[in-house]
């Protein structure tokens, strides 16, 4: 049992200017809260030694396991709208990184061991109900076959951290396919680094984006591959209801993976302006905004591109208008296709895409339950079964019956046995999800120190959410009127 692990840390290797060396400072006694035992097989790491005290102390940051080259990435990005020239890890530490199984080179993160050189005023620590929160989410992202980072360990610490009370603190081991944010490109443009931005764009095709090493103009299709995979994942986001709540150009990764889960939340009743983060005081990133917002944090990493587009500034910014202006079309083709996929139609024809916007204008009239709207549409794709439960969900909304007949006409039409789309349709929408109500219990419980097993009963359903788990029948039921949570924190 050992907990030798392969470090080879790519990061590390670039110009010094890119991070800033760092230790973890160690916490005082760490005790582990829940290991991911799959995803660190899957990393090539044993998961006894990882959790033995020797790998509970390398989870937490009190000692540097072997080979492990600790670094502080920089970047900037723009906050809420407006410019911060230096972020930078305040209260992360890249370890190094890792080549998992499958071949793909990842990095290890652990997030909240203590103050960096870009810490400004932050303690650098994180407090164990976020920790939690980020990997009970991006572990169901994953679930839900979303572009996520993972989740490999939450540590707690021993430590008090200090935030609106005082709170035990805890530790997350991040992984991701590389943490180069917009904003880490953003750092060096704002610098007039030009050979930072071109070494940084150098090394994201190498490690993200292969393919396009040797193509004729590589950054152009760099940054048209960057917002492909923009496109695609603001859409399967909208695609279960998620709201990530602060798409900061720092919170965006190059990689296409969803990043760094603070307030976020899922809808319960369908509601496009849907805010639930308490610092979004503008709804900035309400949920049906979330399209826009990803295309304006995509032209801020054209600029920063142009100079390395060409030499004619005109020909650049052209060359950065035309792949943003395929954002929309990306995007749309994305939302449509799985949108229709959730209502049981595989191959998109002419007038299919007005069945998704009616049935989400019903749903938003009716305040009806966004995901089990879906999941209840398979019990009713055969023309013979009862709709009562399903109407019921939009409180015995008349206009549903229109829409119905012309989704059952079209699903009769596609040739497809009604088992068969049921099938289809239940491997695609959610039975459960983490429902803002039912995360915030199961935290609540484990800070006030009463439970964990709620907690880690939620985390299991999350992670197998298409499964009809009739033991957690009660996880998949929406908020009463007052358990519905009105503002999330992070
Ligand atoms: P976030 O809102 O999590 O995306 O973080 C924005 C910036 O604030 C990043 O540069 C973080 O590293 C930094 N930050 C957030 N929380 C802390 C903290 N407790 N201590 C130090 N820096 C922090
Ligand atoms: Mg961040
Ligand atoms: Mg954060």
């Amino acid at each position: 049992m050992s907990l030798a692990i392969a470090f080879d840390n790519s990061y590390a290797r670039l110009p010094s200017r890119f991070y800033e060396r760092v230790r973890p400072e160690a916490a005082p006694s760490p005790g582990l809260l829940v290991l991911n035992t799959t995803l660190a097989a899957d990393l090539g790491l044993n998961p006894e030694a990882l959790a033995s005290p020797e790998g509970v102390a390398a989870l937490s940051g009190a000692a540097v396991p072997e080979g492990a080259d600790p670094i502080a990435m920089a970047y900037a990005g723009h906050q809420f709208g407006h410019f911060v020239p230096a972020l930078g890890d305040g209260r992360a530490v890249l370890l190094g990184e890792v080549i998992a199984r499958d071949g793909r080179r990842l990095d290890l993160q652990l997030k909240g061991s203590g103050r960096t050189v870009f810490s400004r005023r932050g303690d650098g620590k994180a407090a164990v109900g976020p920790v939690l929160r980020e990997y009970l989410i991006s572990e169901a992202m994953a679930a839900f076959g979303i572009p996520t980072t993972r989740s490999l360990a939450a540590v707690a610490t021993g430590e008090t951290v200090l935030r609106e009370r005082p709170l035990p603190g805890a530790v997350l081991t991040r992984v991701a396919a590389s943490h180069v944010r917009v904003g880490t490109f953003q750092y060096f443009a704002h610098r007039s680094d030009e050979d930072g931005v071109r070494r940084l764009a150098d090394y994201v095709i190498d490690r993200l984006y292969p393919d396009i090493a040797g193509a004729e103009a590589p950054y152009a299709a760099l940054f048209e591959s960057v917002v492909q995979r923009q496109a695609r994942l603001i859409a399967l986001w909208l695609s279960v209801g998620f709201v990530h709540g602060v798409m900061n150009t720092d919170n965006m990764a190059i990689s296409g993976e969803t990043i760094d889960y603070g307030p976020c939340a899922f809808l319960d009743a369908y509601d496009p302006g849907m805010v639930l983060s308490s610092i979004d005081r503008q709804g900035r990133y309400a949920y049906g905004r979330q399209p826009q917002i990803a295309q304006w944090n995509l032209a801020r990493l054209g600029e920063c591109l142009l100079p390395l587009l060409s030499d004619d500034r005109d020909k650049a910014v052209q060359i950065v208008v035309d792949r943003l202006s395929g954002f929309a079309r990306q995007f749309e083709a994305a939302y449509f296709g799985r949108f229709l996929e959730k209502l049981g139609i595989a191959d998109e024809r002419p007038g299919d895409r007005e069945l998704v916007t009616g049935l989400l204008s019903l749903m938003q009239m009716g305040e009806a339950d966004f995901t089990l709207v879906f999941r209840r549409l398979a019990d009713i794709v055969d023309p013979k079964a009862d709709t009562e439960a399903f109407l019921s969900l939009f409180g015995g909304n008349a206009g549903l019956e229109p829409w119905l007949t012309a989704w059952r006409a079209r699903l009769a039409a596609g040739g497809r046995s009604p088992t068969e789309v049921a099938t289809s349709m239940r491997a695609i929408n959610p039975a459960i999800i983490p429902r803002n109500h039912q995360v915030e219990k199961a935290l609540d419980a484990v800070i006030d120190g009463s439970d964990g097993s709620t907690y880690i009963r939620l985390l299991q359903a999350v992670t197998h959410p298409f499964d009809d788990r009739p033991d957690d029948a009660d996880l998949a039921v929406p908020p009463r009127t007052e358990e519905r949570v009105a503002a999330t924190f992070c």
